[in-house]
């Protein structure tokens, strides 16, 4: 029961060491070898319980599997969180993890001014995390483009549906390429929720903590 018997690589082993995380939890043990596989996942887990690793985790080792060479690149990752406090968590989860990899992240949510997000965006980034309206108007405003998306989680779906989230969501999936990798994480599964993971995922594996 170690993180190097799940399937993770040296780079991201030695980040989880120096952030002393020995043991792996429950959802990190169930959902990070099918995540490798590159599989689908509904997950069902609260907050704390590690779900942010449990996909972090496999995005950093996928991402850094196939590197993209020179020339103009997009988002590879896109994270959608419901508020900007937890995006700014899952944002620094990222760095945390991929300490010793070289991917750009960026962060962006409503409330604040657009001119920082839409400067980092044109910097290039690979993983993006974003509230979905300030998401979605950066898309309409063409600062962003998600037609590179490898992989797309829905994080706290269901708070994300609550608070009206649901068009803005559909939306910003449409513009992601179909054959991306898809997970869904929510803390609980209403028929809304389950209806969403029929619509954006394929084949998903079921993650339950
Ligand atoms: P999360 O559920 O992703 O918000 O994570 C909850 C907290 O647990 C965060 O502070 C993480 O840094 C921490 N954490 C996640 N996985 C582990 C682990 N395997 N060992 C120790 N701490 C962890």
């Amino acid at each position: 029961n170690s993180f190097a018997a799940l399937g993770l690589a040296e780079p991201l082993l030695r980040a989880l060491d120096a952030a002393n995380y020995t043991t792996p939890t429950p959802i990190q043990s169930k959902s990070i070898p099918a995540l490798l596989e590159g599989r689908d996942m509904m997950g069902l887990a609260q907050t704390g319980t590690g779900k942010t690793a449990a996909f972090a985790l496999p995005i950093l080792q996928r991402l850094s599997a196939s590197r993209h060479g020179a020339g103009p690149k997009g988002v590879r990752a896109l994270i959608l969180a419901p508020t900007r406090e937890l995006a700014l968590q899952i944002e620094e989860s990222f760095r945390t993890y991929g300490a010793n990899l070289r991917f750009r992240t960026a962060v962006v949510f409503g409330g604040v001014s657009q001119l920082p997000q839409v400067k980092a965006l044109s910097d290039g980034v690979d993983i993006l995390v974003a509230t979905p309206g300030r998401l979605l108007d950066l898309i309409q405003q063409r600062k962003v483009r998600l037609d590179k998306v490898e992989v797309l989680v829905l994080d706290e779906a269901d708070r994300m549906l609550d608070m009206g989230f649901s068009r803005d969501v559909l939306k910003i999936v449409d513009e992601t390429p179909l054959d991306r990798q898809s997970l869904l994480f929510s803390a609980t599964m209403p028929k809304t929720i389950k209806k969403l993971g029929d619509e954006i995922l394929d084949n998903p594996v079921h993650v339950e903590v």
